[in-house]
């Protein structure tokens, strides 16, 4: 199953006063960044903000770029994965669902948290661990691959 993303969320407004309330300037460049996170779906790479961000508003530092995004995350506004590509963020309404990335192709999946129920029942039974089944991927070998047909 694909990713499922919610219409629900919070506005762009919503967030630049989540982070004033935190005493952060909303500089010019920080509000460049918050509105191209909020214009982004699916996936959050934190390169390619960094690349778009620099292409509307050339000079914006890529280290003021990731200082934001995790701003955003300790807000409550994002989520980060890691995945075969390293650590991508997701909208926190986006992000419940299990990475399963092929480490031949390098495609992604996603498995929705229904789906990953009885892995996750089955890791409590080892002394009630709570597997939080969406921060990391799970590598493996998609179903193409796995049958090793060419792409
Ligand atoms: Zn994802
Ligand atoms: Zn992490
Ligand atoms: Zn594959």
């Amino acid at each position: 199953m694909d990713h499922v993303h919610t219409i629900v969320g919070v506005a762009n407004g919503d967030v630049m006063e989540m982070l004033r309330v935190r005493g952060l300037r909303m500089t010019p460049q920080r509000r460049a960044i918050v509105s191209e996170v909020m214009r982004t779906r699916g996936h959050i790479s934190p390169a390619a903000i960094v690349r778009q961000v620099q292409d509307a508003m050339p000079g914006v530092n890529a280290s003021t770029v990731y200082r934001t995004l995790s701003l955003l995350e300790q807000v409550g506004v994002l989520q980060h994965s890691h995945l075969e590509s390293g650590a991508e963020y997701h909208r926190s309404e986006d992000a419940a669902h299990v990475h399963l990335t092929c480490s031949s192709c390098g495609s992604d999946d996603a498995l929705s948290l229904g789906e990953a129920e009885s892995l996750h029942a089955l890791i409590r039974t080892h002394h009630g661990f709570e597997a939080d089944l969406t921060h990391f991927a799970i590598g493996g070998l998609c179903g193409r691959c796995a049958k090793g047909v060419a792409r």
